[in-house]
């Protein structure tokens, strides 16, 4: 980067994720986001859960939040909860190939897409983009990563999430409709990935509502956990 650049206004601050052990953030350059990657969440919202072609959106990455209190957000009288793996890049690139895909990975966390249900479904309704839904202040509720050189990539894991303590979501990353390396490679042929770039993977079934003063706890079994309160 050119440190000799002058901005006319103050430039924001780079997005970015501590990491389990090591010293340093990991800067965050995009966020994508994996829709009806579970065929039992898909069955949930309505949708065949046969592999039809992967499809994607975008959360900004200064929608992630690291406090673990998750304002409710405005304009909404149903925001729910989504629990997700997080897979972090290190490099990125444009058409990688499925079998050198993992290459690619950093590490991975324990993310919720945070989504403003009413207003996600009033745009499906009209066919417009489902960003008001999604890509809203603290929609990414994120934990630390952990390397891969520290894990490995999971490909059996356990994911859950607890709300107020009750089982709401479960299920294990061995039934993503597109595993890791494919979401990879099949974003990598519509945008150019970067270091830096996330994607949430998608959630299994059970997703619902929250109110001010619940507790989400939800895990990725051998990856991590996240508790974020609503306030
Ligand atoms: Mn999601």
């Amino acid at each position: 980067m050119d440190t000799d650049v002058s901005y006319v206004i103050d430039p924001q601050p780079i997005p970015a994720l501590p990491v389990r052990g090591v010293e340093g953030l990991f800067p965050v350059h995009r966020i994508y986001c994996v829709g009806r990657n579970y065929a039992d969440h898909a069955i949930e919202m309505g949708h065949d859960p046969s592999r039809e072609p992967p499809f994607f959106f975008q959360k900004n990455p200064d929608n992630l939040l690291l406090t673990g209190e998750f304002a409710y957000p405005d304009a909404t009288k149903d925001v729910h909860y989504e629990i997700e793996m997080v897979v972090a890049l290190a490099k990125g690139g444009r058409d990688i190939p499925v079998e050198r895909a993992l290459e690619c990975v950093y590490g991975y966390g324990v993310g919720l897409d945070m989504t403003r249900r009413d207003l996600q479904g009033e745009m499906k309704k009209l066919g417009r983009p489902w960003e008001i839904g999604k890509a809203f202040e603290h929609s990414a509720p994120c934990s630390e990563l952990v390397p891969a050189s520290a894990i490995g990539h999971p490909t059996n894991a356990a994911v859950w999430l607890d709300v107020n303590g009750q089982r709401r979501q479960s299920g294990d990353v061995n039934q993503m409709i597109w595993k890791v390396p494919e979401m990879i490679a099949y974003l990598s042929g519509l945008f150019e990935l970067r270091p830096g770039d996330l994607i949430m993977t998608g959630t299994p079934a059970g997703v619902g509502a929250v109110q001010r003063g619940d507790v989400m706890h939800g895990v990725v079994e051998g990856v991590g956990e996240l508790t974020v309160r609503v306030v």
